[in-house]
């Protein structure tokens, strides 16, 4: 945001402690680290999964084939 002028820092918007990198504003910020151990933790108990909270599953959906289907 900073680079396209959009915003004089390039420091994150929600927490202002790194610098506002995509994986960090999607999924690095302290504050975002809440949020997809909430959905982490919600879809486990709906769907009996054992999911475990990473970059690639929370910002790319890697890794969330199961071996339930038959
Ligand atoms: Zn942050």
């Amino acid at each position: 945001m900073a680079k396209l002028k959009l915003r004089d820092s390039d420091l994150c918007w929600r927490c202002h402690r790194s610098k506002g990198t995509l994986l960090h504003m999607l999924y690095d910020c302290y504050l975002t680290q809440n949020l997809w151990k909430t959905i982490i933790g919600f879809v486990n108990k709906v769907l009996g999964t054992k999911f475990v909270q990473n970059p690639a599953l929370c910002t790319l959906g890697i890794g969330l084939k199961t071996n339930n289907k038959k």
